[in-house]
């Protein structure tokens, strides 16, 4: 077989959708010939993998496994010059384009069937700048394929922290274009406030250097032109991953670490064995106490309605971290907790950590998971006694099939409402949330039935007790997505990606300017485009 019957095979089925986006697909006599492929290939500091390759399968499968894919090839990408090679290669003939990091996404956006992946995976080069004369505590360039354990190691070697995710796979890539919170966004911001420069390669396959105050464009004939149109360094700074370019680097601003992190994490039943349903009262108590909590804090409520071993059902956790020294006042602001009902709860304990790293080492990521999400910005006003019976509620339902659900709340405030409302793309919703409160719909079996149309039923019943929602932790199925991620910012980004981006070089479901390509379905719905449920080989 040669590979163009390789990669035939590999999207069969693709080619019924071929007209939404209008572009080259194997079989077709614009596709490129097998030679072709092999020299582009071999042009790369990285590879090009192809379906027949052993290498292919091993990096083919998204995280969240429901969402994988096939791409025609998969260009591991060694160097940045790589990444504009791909780019000029798919302008050339006409190629759909994906784009991944970690693979990580909820709602599958950086693969599709019969696209050509680049991975940024490899790209993991890294440096720090401890004499910036952008932030005293110094700078860190990552490129876009590092995950966040490996950044933290670096940063603790030389005595600092930066603003990162929980989770220790997940790459700078989507995590920062989406917005990014961490752990210790109550202290430092978003990761998006915290993101000094990115280098992007354009749509047209130019490497663009933008910060907040110029934009540099290195041109296919080699001159550079720069201004101070800070357009789409804005963009960049929550409109979200696979949209506006591919970025290879991004510098984050470095802060210095605190005299020691303190972990609080305390835990209750919803319903005790003695049947008494405590569940409300315990939510009532977390929630009263996040709206005075003080910046130091930061972390996440985790709510899981299955039954205990001590035949109590379901459990209200916190798990919070405190940064700055053991004895301080604000540390102590959690003791009111810790002897709130005693006697109700499983375990509420402090541990004090030497450093940040030493603490987040202690989380635990799955590698594969099969999750629907659905999410919403939780405001100051909005924790009231119907949403606290929708959480009980929703933990309570029976679902179809073999499935699983839960939520987790990352706590927002603090520093992440420093920033205007509109200095950053984010929804102006994050600015005043005190929580992205996200609900997943987990399979625990083989069988997804009905799981992904729970998740997109309950997904409008929560987000009426918010404001926004992060498109990073969303349902796949929104229509209004648009106004649900971005709000009052998506005119401005749209604009942004029509100049930056006229041809819909980068497509992907939910993301800005999707509107541009979707196509009407004879039920009156919209497709979603190349990695949505118009995609033969899987919804
Ligand atoms: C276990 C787990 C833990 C998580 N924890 C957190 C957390 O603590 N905080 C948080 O905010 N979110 C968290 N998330 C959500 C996370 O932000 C998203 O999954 C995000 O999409 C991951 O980005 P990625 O680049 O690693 O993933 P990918 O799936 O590779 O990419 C996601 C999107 O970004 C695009 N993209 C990726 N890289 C680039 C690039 N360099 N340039 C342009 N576009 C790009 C892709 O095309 C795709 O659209 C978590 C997710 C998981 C699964």
């Amino acid at each position: 077989m040669d590979i163009r019957t390789i990669l035939s095979v590999a999207v069969i089925g693709f080619h019924a959708t071929a007209a939404v986006y209008d572009r080259c697909l194997p079989g077709e006599s614009c596709f490129p010939d097998d030679p072709v492929i092999i020299n582009f290939g071999s042009s790369l500091d990285g590879k090009l993998l192809l379906p027949y390759m052993k290498e292919y399968s091993d990096v083919v499968l998204s995280r969240d496994m429901i969402w994988t894919k096939f791409p025609v090839g998969i260009v591991v990408a060694k160097t940045t010059q790589d990444v504009q090679k791909s780019v000029l290669f798919a302008l050339k003939y006409n190629l759909l384009l994906s784009v991944s990091s970690s693979g990580h996404d909820f709602l599958g956006r950086s693969t599709a069937h019969g696209s050509l992946q680049i991975s940024l995976a490899n790209m993991t080069d890294t440096s720090i700048n401890l004499t910036s004369t952008r932030n005293a505590a110094g700078e860190m360039t990552c490129e876009s394929g590092n995950t966040w354990l490996k950044v933290y190691e670096e940063v603790d070697k030389v005595d600092r922290v930066i603003v990162g995710g929980s989770a220790h796979t997940v790459s700078m890539g989507g995590y920062t274009l989406g917005g990014g919170h961490s752990p210790m966004s109550r202290t430092f911001g978003l990761a998006v406030d915290n993101l000094l420069e990115v280098e992007m390669v354009d749509a047209h396959g130019r490497i663009v250097i933008a910060n907040n105050q110029t934009t540099k464009i290195q041109h296919l004939d080699g001159s550079v032109t720069t201004s101070k149109d800070t357009d789409i360094f804005w963009a960049l700074r929550g409109g979200g991953g696979g949209t506006f370019g591919i970025v290879t680097k991004f510098t984050y601003k470095l802060h210095y670490p605190a005299t020691g992190v303190a972990v609080f994490a305390c835990s209750y039943p919803i319903v005790r064995n003695d049947k008494t349903e405590i569940g409300h009262l315990v939510l009532q108590k977390f929630t009263s106490m996040l709206q005075n909590l003080p910046s130091e804090w930061g972390g996440y409520l985790i709510g899981v309605g299955t039954p205990n071993e001590d035949f109590s059902w379901g459990s209200i956790s916190l798990f919070m971290n405190h940064y700055g020294p053991y004895n301080a006042s604000t540390r102590s602001y959690m003791d009111e907790l810790k002897n709130f009902h005693p006697e109700w709860q499983f375990y509420c304990q402090y541990k004090s950590e030497n450093s940040f790293l030493d603490y987040e080492v202690t989380t635990k990521d799955p590698t594969y998971f099969n999750s629907y999400l659905f999410n919403t910005l939780m405001q100051k006003d909005n924790f009231t006694n119907d949403w606290f019976r929708f959480i009980l509620t929703t933990l309570g339902t029976p679902l179809p099939q073999q499935g699983f659900l839960s939520f987790t709340g990352i706590l927002l405030g603090g520093k992440t409402s420093s920033t205007g409302v509109h200095d950053t793309a984010v929804h102006p919703g994050f600015r005043s949330a005190l929580m992205s409160l996200s609900f997943s719909v987990s399979m625990t079996g083989s069988n997804a039935t009905g799981l992904r149309e729970k998740a997109a039923e309950l997904s409008p019943q929560l987000a009426v007790f918010g404001d926004g929602q992060y498109p990073n932790e969303a349902n796949a199925d929104l229509t209004n997505w648009q106004n649900e991620f971005w709000g009052s910012n998506y005119h401005r980004l749209l604009n942004i990606k029509r100049k930056w981006d006229p041809n819909n070089m980068f497509t992907c479901r939910e993301c800005v300017g999707a509107e541009d390509w979707m196509t009407p379905q004879s039920d009156g719905s919209s497709s979603h485009g190349p990695n949505g449920p118009s995609s033969v080989l899987g919804k």
